[in-house]
């Protein structure tokens, strides 16, 4: 079981919370005609052995959505923090 410490309400088991999808993805420009670029921000993934950047949203708890960096070989979390003030 995952926990993570919430900014808002500390230590608190992953099933508190929603996974929101991959953080290092970044959403095209609203007028980008490309439709590479739609593809690959729709349907691409990474699927990385080593840290990966979460979207989580603490949905029993302050409802806040963080952005947690995990290691995906052995879970370990390495931070946590507000999906608002963080950067990519
Ligand atoms: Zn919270």
């Amino acid at each position: 079981m995952l926990r993570f410490d919430c900014p808002c309400c500390g230590p608190r088991d992953h099933d508190e919370f929603r996974y929101g999808g991959d953080a290092s993805v970044r959403r095209p420009a609203h007028n980008d005609p490309d439709p590479e670029a739609w593809y690959a921000y729709v349907y691409i993934r990474k699927n990385p052995a080593g840290l990966h950047r979460e979207f989580w949203q603490h949905v029993t708890g302050c409802r806040q959505w963080l952005v947690v960096e995990r290691d995906t070989r052995n879970h370990v979390i390495s931070s946590v923090a507000f999906a608002r003030t963080s950067q990519a």
